[in-house]
């Protein structure tokens, strides 16, 4: 069978650990036998971080600015113990949160769901897909611990003057204060990508926030939201998706009751928590894919999990491993789908789209690793090894195409 062609390179990132052996078995069984693509390679394992000092993230976040598509593999992100566990300089950043930085981007999770595995949250029949604002607030946090009776005050000093004064707490005692700050444009993209993202998968956008107690920071957001899909109403008609705007607690208990085909838009902390609990929800990380979108529209495609790395240390002492590819698959398949649209190459999308039909066709077949088994009705018999899940995988393909 002669090889597909795919006209423009994507950019590839290697990582660490289980989901680096993961990868190298998708590319070497799934993509290369039947592709013919230009992968700009960069390899982001912690090491290679190390030896560059970091530079070799940066370069492949640029590539992905210069060709558009991009997919990565999990990486480290280095603390106090994998310093000493792999000899590092130092703590290198999230390589992801670096990549975020350079795109500017809006990270969207979204579930894969099949016929035999039900969510924890009985309600939910289709994807909730989950929109992170990417910028500040607690992660770009100052914080001081105060020790001693005194005050504590905002000042801002606007170039030109006057400088103007806001009393955070006049304190009695010991306590804690913290600064958090966001920017306009951030909010602004975060809004556009949101918005290019639901009308993309056809679905309606909910944002939510706490603006009836913030009713400066909180409301920042919520304005700048509603202007942005006020600006792109036309385009919401004529998909026929509205938007919601929902205080967070409201919109958290909602979320439990609804059936899912939704957006839920969620600022920086809000997003990291409830990422969580839809994936929890859902069943397994291991089915969770996750996408970074510029405003620009350029894609990163990678799973939602990282590098599974009690699984690793098992594989390093040469036992078997049961760790799920599912997730990196859809890295991959996300980015070619997203690489042959980009291109007007159907049969780029096509394969990506059946390669992925072959893995659900796999898990619904019964063939699966073991996260999956406590969660599918009916019950398989077995599960397979990592290798053996991907062997399947190959194998169901050859068959559909
Ligand atoms: P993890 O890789 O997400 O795995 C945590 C646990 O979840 C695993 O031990 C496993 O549970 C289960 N799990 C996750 N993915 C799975 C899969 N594909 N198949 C089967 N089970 C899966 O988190 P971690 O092991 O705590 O973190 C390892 C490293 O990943 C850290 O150094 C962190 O910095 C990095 N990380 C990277 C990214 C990223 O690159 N996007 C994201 C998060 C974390 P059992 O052990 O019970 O089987
Ligand atoms: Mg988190």
């Amino acid at each position: 069978m002669a090889k597909i062609q795919v006209k423009t390179p994507i950019v590839e990132m290697d990582g660490d650990e289980m989901t680096r052996i993961i990868w190298a078995m998708i590319k070497e069984k799934l993509i290369l036998p039947f592709l013919e693509v230009d992968l700009k390679y960069y390899d982001l394992s912690v090491q290679k971080r190390d030896e560059t000092d970091d530079k070799i993230t940066f370069e492949s976040a640029n590539a992905i600015k210069q060709y558009g598509v991009g997919v990565k593999c999990a990486t480290i992100t280095p603390d106090a113990e994998r310093i000493a566990e792999y000899k590092l300089k130092k703590a290198w950043p999230s390589p992801n949160g670096t990549i975020r930085s350079v795109l500017d981007g809006t990270v969207f999770r979204k579930p894969i769901l099949v016929k035999n595995i039900s969510p924890a949250v009985r309600n939910w029949k289709k994807p909730i897909m989950i929109g992170r604002h990417a910028y500040g607030d607690l992660y770009r946090s100052v914080e001081m611990v105060v020790d001693k009776p005194g005050k504590v005050e905002f000042v801002y000093t606007p170039e030109g003057g006057p400088e103007s004064r806001l009393l955070v707490h006049q304190f009695k005692g010991p306590g804690v204060v913290m600064g958090i700050h966001n920017l306009e444009k951030s909010i602004r993209s975060f809004a556009k990508s949101c918005i290019n993202y639901a009308l993309g998968e056809n679905v309606d956008v909910w944002f939510s926030m706490k603006d009836t107690i913030s009713k400066k920071y909180h409301a920042y957001f919520k304005d700048i939201f509603a202007k942005e899909v006020a600006a792109r109403q036309a385009d919401f008609d004529k998909a026929g998706i509205k938007y919601r705007y929902l205080l967070i607690d409201d919109a958290a208990a909602q979320v439990m009751k609804h059936e899912g085909n939704i957006l839920w838009a969620l600022s920086n902390y809000d997003g990291d928590v409830f990422s969580d609990v839809v994936a929890a929800g859902f069943g397994s990380l291991g089915m969770m894919t996750s996408v970074l979108v510029s405003p620009d529209g350029k894609y990163e495609y990678e799973a939602a999990h990282g590098t599974v790395r009690r699984h690793y240390y098992e594989h390093l002492k040469g036992n078997p491993t049961s760790t799920n590819s599912v997730a990196s698959i859809f890295a991959w398949t996300g980015g070619i789908k997203k690489r042959g649209e980009l291109d007007g190459t159907p049969d780029v999308t096509r394969f990506g789209e059946n390669i992925e039909k072959a893995v659900i066709g796999c898990i619904e077949a019964g063939i699966v690793t073991k996260d999956l088994v406590p969660l599918m009705d009916p019950k398989p018999a077995n599960f397979q090894t990592t290798e053996g899940f991907i062997d399947a995988v190959a194998a169901r393909f050859k068959s559909i195409i």
